[in-house]
């Protein structure tokens, strides 16, 4: 089920942020689990595929294992959900019908991997993290990446689903190879975990935006763009065009924000209110950023109105709404 389906059966496509959900999902101001993060776990994730994927993550969180392992197993999860239509397997294609995907992955220690523009894997989030193990690198591209993977294990699979080709197929009809920028047609998934010993790590994976040119890479795969995790403050994650997120480094200033004192939402709030200032208009265009600190407090802020995500912590499993600038 797509997303913007899935607000609509739902109904929660239209509701003011912070309206507290008519479905009793908790908002990040009335049920925020406010605790000493001591010996607590938590993962969120964007949208509504990451309610999947935190239950993997939950698989190891809930047995004490680590974050960094959570947050992998989680949006393995969504790479490999042929249905899911903005991530690894069944991604939407470039314009020319390549599917082509972006991942990175952070841990408590600061180390991160990151592979971009990469085809014919299925779990792009794991080359990430075998970068990030077994090379002195951050990041592998393209046919490099590629190399690597094959060298150590993965299996090259078609990404591009019978589904998938026929939409592509629709699109290529009308759309004069034009990108199209809009709120509904990109959905990554971000994940930030805290474990039971309070470190914290996080993860994002995309086939990037629709039909983008051959070649495009968005934030996703970007450290500081589409993922930053610093084990002292917390981390954030973003999701949506990703060209906003990379001109102002969208995570790692939510995360700076945090380390001045700012609130998780306030941190992404002050990061949109950033992009907003430096872009003519973002009338047609989508960004959220999620972001958890370390003391256990997690918040949200978009753009627009839409951004949900997926919480779970001992006794909650759901989706959150995050506020929003634009009406
Ligand atoms: N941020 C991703 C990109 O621009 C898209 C998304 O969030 O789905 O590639």
């Amino acid at each position: 089920m797509s997303r913007r389906s899935f607000l609509k059966i739902l109904g929660i496509g239209g509701l003011a942020g912070f309206a507290k959900s008519a479905f009793g999902f908790p908002t990040a101001t009335d049920k925020a689990p406010n605790f000493d993060n001591k010996g607590k776990a938590i993962v969120i994730s964007t949208w509504n595929h990451g309610l999947a994927a935190n239950k993997e993550a939950w698989t190891i969180l809930k047995d004490g294992g680590k974050a960094l392992d959570a947050v992998e197993k989680g949006v393995r999860d969504s790479e490999s959900d042929p249905e899911n239509t903005t991530v690894g397997l069944g991604g939407t294609p470039d314009r020319d019908g390549n599917v082509t995907l972006d991942a990175c992955i952070m841990d408590e220690n600061g180390r991160a991997g990151s592979v971009a523009f990469l085809q014919h894997i299925e779990n792009p989030i794991s080359v990430a993290r075998m970068v990030m193990d077994k090379t002195p690198h951050v990041m592998l591209v393209g046919d490099g990446a590629l190399r690597f993977a094959l060298e150590n294990g993965f299996k090259k699979t078609n990404l591009l689903t019978e589904a998938s080709k026929k939409r592509w197929e629709e699109w290529k009809k009308t759309a004069k190879y034009e990108t199209p920028i809009n709120i509904e047609n990109h959905d990554t998934i971000g994940m930030l975990a805290i474990d039971k010993d309070g470190n914290i790590s996080g993860a994002c994976t995309t086939s990037g935006l629709g039909y983008k040119m051959h070649g495009r890479v968005g934030d996703s795969p970007i450290i500081g763009a589409g993922l930053y995790v610093d084990n002292e403050v917390g981390g954030a994650v973003a999701t949506g065009l990703g060209e906003l997120v990379m001109r102002t480094c969208g995570s790692f200033l939510v995360v700076e924000n945090m380390r001045r004192g700012m609130s998780p939402e306030k941190a992404c709030k002050a990061a949109v209110e950033r992009i907003i200032a430096k872009h003519k208009s973002v009338e047609d265009m989508q960004v959220g950023f999620l972001a958890l600190r370390k003391d256990g407090k997690y918040g949200g802020y978009s753009i627009h109105d839409g951004f949900d995500y997926a919480l779970t912590y001992e006794g909650y499993h759901g989706m959150t709404k995050t506020a929003f600038m634009v009406k």
